[in-house]
């Protein structure tokens, strides 16, 4: 019979698995909040329904649970067989009947869940490879599926904001985007500052293009912060360049 518990006793993975089960947990109660006729709705994400969103969340997990079983037998699996089968998968998903959108995130949260669970303490180690071609230890897939759980949480546009995201998330996510701003180069001459202090966190949460001689400075707290930079609006920020202040607080570089 299999183990009720994870095999895995390293403390900082445990943690992960504990922001990753919780993130499942409030999606699942926005998604619960929604009557059938409001996953008709729109989402924030442009040109995507609510609909959109849980089946995309859903077969994320599908995925992401491929990446684990590949982990656990060594044979390769990819997340999706192209973009092409991915996003034609949202699409179809889309079009399911409630019960089965709802039953499809359920489902596979829970499959996804067995795996991680399942995952001999060596395993986890294991090399596998994201969406985007990074190669990645089976670690990284707790990550992965952690920040997919909060943002599309808020996505679902029912009440919840990046402020129910915990803080080591949200730090997390912020390091991740301005990382791959920084990678890119879409951050020249733009400086990002965390004005509230945040728990296990430098007093200065500094991140952007922080050797610029003038760079335009956007700040806010972390959550406001967060959200900005993955592209989700500037409520509570404030922009500055030269010392002004800014009428307007530009558009975050693009994320993925
Ligand atoms: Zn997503």
């Amino acid at each position: 019979m299999a183990a009720r518990h994870d095999q895995t006793t390293d403390p900082v993975l445990l943690d992960g698995l504990l922001q990753a089960r919780r993130g499942t947990a409030f999606f699942a109660r926005k998604l619960n909040e929604l009557t059938d006729e409001d996953l008709d709705g729109d989402s924030l994400l442009p040109g995507w329904t609510r609909r959109h969103v849980v089946a995309h969340v859903g077969y994320n997990a599908r995925a992401i649970a491929r990446l684990v079983e590949w982990a656990a037998t060594g044979v390769e699996t990819p997340m999706y067989p192209s973009v092409e089968v991915r996003n034609h998968e949202i699409n179809f998903g889309a079009t399911l009947s409630p019960i089965a959108l709802r039953n499809l995130f359920d489902h596979s949260a829970v499959h996804l869940n067995v795996e991680w669970r399942d995952l001999p303490a060596d395993n986890w180690h294991h090399k596998v490879k994201t969406v985007q071609g990074r190669v990645v230890p089976a670690e990284e897939t707790v990550w992965m599926r952690t920040r997919e759980v909060w943002v599309h949480a808020v996505d679902l546009d029912n009440g919840a904001t990046f402020k129910d995201i915990p803080e080591p998330v949200l730090a997390r996510l912020l390091q991740d985007i301005t990382g791959a701003w920084h990678t890119r180069g879409t951050d020249k001459d733009l400086l990002v500052q965390v004005t509230d202090s945040v728990t296990g966190q430098p007093a200065a949460m500094v991140f952007g293009d922080t050797t610029a001689p003038s760079p335009t400075v956007v700040s806010g707290p972390l959550a406001a912060t967060t959200q900005w930079a993955a592209g989700r609006g500037s409520k509570g920020m404030a922009a500055t360049h030269d010392g002004g202040p800014l009428e307007q607080v530009p558009a975050a570089p693009a994320w993925i």
